[in-house]
């Protein structure tokens, strides 16, 4: 740090410089992160000091977040659902398990309990495992790249603390058959969380959704992000219990604030980002996010179309905005697009294949661009 400062000038140039540097998202097709809508942005300004890990100083913004609860319970079938709201999915997987992990514990068991999650799950799992010390067990897929029902079963014994959904797989936007893992959590007497950190603001609103929530009775907590296809700003999750008790079993004792506990994983924590979440839920309301869902879902359409002419199909196909596409030398198509063609992809794992998000900054035009793209570089392999 230097002894005096920089003038306001000298900051704004290097930070627009910066700015520069960043990519927009014009060519960006591997993120589940977009531009947050502008009223979000608005009441981000607007809330920007306040700090929800001392709410009692910011009653407002604690009233806005109750009501973020609330909404997102109705929508997910629960409005008594218990939670809050976390920095994203990855904090929300992480709080998920430990309640199920410290809830277990109290069962006065001593072995090493494990986790079966789908082999599909998303990277913040092998971070739960590890923070926790819980073994976990990757149950394979099937066919359609849901998680096998029989490689889940076999997986669970009596150390078992709880099975993990996904809906809206961060790869293949695949959803698993979670009315069949609901059944078997209940036999099992185990937890189910569902991961819809991505999903979550999807399903509610595609015409023909299938069941993935508290609707089923064996779930028993979500995890949904705002600010992924809910447009809301960073950092934005949420995570939500069935039972008051297994946000109870988070519980720390906070002795010098103005509230005397927390539940969450972080201390400090953005007031702003709740605010912004408030406001676009509200903004949009069920219609808002109906078009919003309508429309990315006819981009991808249109983008299987294009794609189909130049011979490259899905992998399946796709529940939601997101595809998993069959194509050879995934990794050497992927680096030429971004090298010679500035285009931002990723890649799937298992199987081996190319993969694009159609959040709403994704357009048509830059579709018919993509898609040209990409021919050159699948001609030319
Ligand atoms: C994005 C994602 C996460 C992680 O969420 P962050 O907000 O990046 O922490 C977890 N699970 C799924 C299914 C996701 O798509």
């Amino acid at each position: 740090m230097n002894e005096t400062g920089l003038s306001e000038e000298q900051i704004r140039n290097v930070l627009n410089d910066s700015k520069g540097q960043d990519l927009k998202y014009g060519r960006v097709l591997s993120s589940m992160c977009t531009y947050p809508h502008e009223i979000a942005v608005e009441a981000h300004m607007q809330f920007i000091e306040s700090n929800m890990g001392d709410f009692g100083l910011f009653r407002g913004t604690y009233n806005l977040e109750n009501e973020i609860l609330g909404s997102l319970g109705d929508l997910l079938h629960h409005s008594e659902a218990s939670g809050y709201m976390t920095t994203g999915g990855t904090e929300s997987n992480i709080q998920a398990i430990r309640s199920m992990r410290n809830i277990f514990q109290r069962k006065d068991k001593c072995h090493r309990p494990n986790l079966v999650v789908p082999d599909s799950a998303h990277f913040s799992f092998d971070k739960v495992s590890d923070i926790l010390d819980i073994e976990l067990r990757k149950a394979s897929l099937d066919k359609d790249l849901k998680v096998s029902i029989e490689s889940v079963m076999s997986l669970i014994d009596e150390n078992t603390i709880g099975l993990v959904a996904i809906a809206g797989s961060t790869e293949f936007g695949q959803v698993d058959q979670i009315d069949v893992l609901s059944d078997i959590a209940i036999k099992n007497n185990i937890f189910l969380h569902v991961d819809a950190a991505f999903g979550g603001f999807v399903l509610p609103f595609l015409e023909d959704s299938q069941e993935f929530d508290f609707s089923l009775p064996g779930v028993t907590s979500i995890a949904i992000d705002p600010h992924k296809m809910g447009l809301s700003t960073i950092p934005a999750g949420v995570l939500l219990f069935r039972s008051p008790d297994q946000l109870e079993s988070l519980k720390a004792d906070t002795p010098y604030l103005t509230v005397s506990t927390q539940y969450t994983l972080t201390g400090t924590r953005s007031g702003a980002a709740v605010a912004a979440t408030w406001a676009v839920m509200n903004r949009l309301g069920k219609e808002g996010y109906r078009k919003v869902v309508s429309d990315c879902m006819s981009t991808t359409h249109y983008l299987l179309d294009r794609l189909a002419e130049i011979g490259v199909y899905p992998l399946i196909e796709p529940v939601m905005n997101v595809v998993a596409l069959e194509i050879p030398e995934a990794d050497l198509v992927r680096s030429r697009l971004a090298k010679e063609f500035n285009w931002q992809v990723s890649i799937t794992q298992n199987p081996h294949g190319l993969r694009l998000v159609i959040m709403p900054h994704v357009t048509i035009e830059m579709l018919d661009s993509f898609v040209q793209d990409l021919k050159k570089v699948l001609d030319t392999l």
